[in-house]
């Protein structure tokens, strides 16, 4: 028996709002590679795209209020926004290795934000501290980043025997709901039920976020 930490998976995002889409991922890669939880991990300020439209302070209540008692081995990771600023993935996986040097930590990224990776700061840096997990749709054709090419791990559990350092891919099935196509909805006063968890919906509603195009 080893007596490492227990593995952990990472989901960041903007989660503006957060959706069915990021939990069913957060859940199926969960339960592909075995991890003891995921956890959500939304941005402060990201240098990458327009700013958010929800504050901080919303986007982690609404995160907050989705996970409520009902999804076991999920959780919600406040560290950047308590940061604040820009929010660089780098940071915060320096911070999390700093509080647990041996416990292997897999970083989640759908097929869009590994794509974009080479944009991401010191990106070359990131298998320093974390694996890489890819979340793509069974049969995806996936770029391959030539630094990272010695690194592919087919098999999960080559994730779980080192902290850091591989990269796999988890090909799982992913709801076509996004957080743009929720605001859409709202601000053409169209319905997001199904899409949000029913409390989410409510904090929207009640705060009357995304209603302006
Ligand atoms: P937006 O539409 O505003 O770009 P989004 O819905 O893509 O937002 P983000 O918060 O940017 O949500 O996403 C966080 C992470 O979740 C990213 O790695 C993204 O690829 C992934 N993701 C988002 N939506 C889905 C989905 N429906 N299925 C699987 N992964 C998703």
């Amino acid at each position: 028996m080893s007596d490492a930490p227990a593995p952990i998976g990472i989901l960041g995002g903007t989660f503006d709002p957060v959706h069915h889409g990021h939990l069913r991922l957060a859940l199926e890669v969960r339960e592909a590679l075995a991890l003891s939880e995921v956890r959500l991990l939304p941005s402060a300020q990201t240098n990458l795209r327009a700013g958010a439209h929800a504050s901080a302070a919303q986007r982690l209540a609404m995160l907050q209020a989705a996970l409520g008692a009902g999804y076991a081995g999920l959780a919600v990771d406040g560290r950047e926004i308590a940061r604040g600023g820009v929010s660089y993935t780098i940071d915060t996986l320096l911070e999390l290795r700093a509080e647990a040097p041996a416990r292997p930590l897999c970083f989640i990224v759908g097929m869009d934000a590994w794509n974009a990776l080479p944009r991401w700061h010191r990106w070359q840096e990131l298998l320093d501290y974390t694996h890489l997990v890819v979340a793509s749709r069974p049969g995806a054709e996936l770029l391959r980043h030539p630094a990272f090419e010695h690194a592919w791990a087919p098999a999960p559990a080559a994730l779980l025997a080192r902290p850091a350092g591989l990269v796999h891919v988890c090909p799982i099935p992913l709801l076509p709901i996004s957080s743009t196509d929720i605001r859409a909805r709202i601000a053409g006063r169209r319905s997001i039920d199904g899409l949000v968890p029913p409390a989410v919906a409510a904090l929207i509603a009640r705060d009357g976020l995304y209603r302006a195009a």
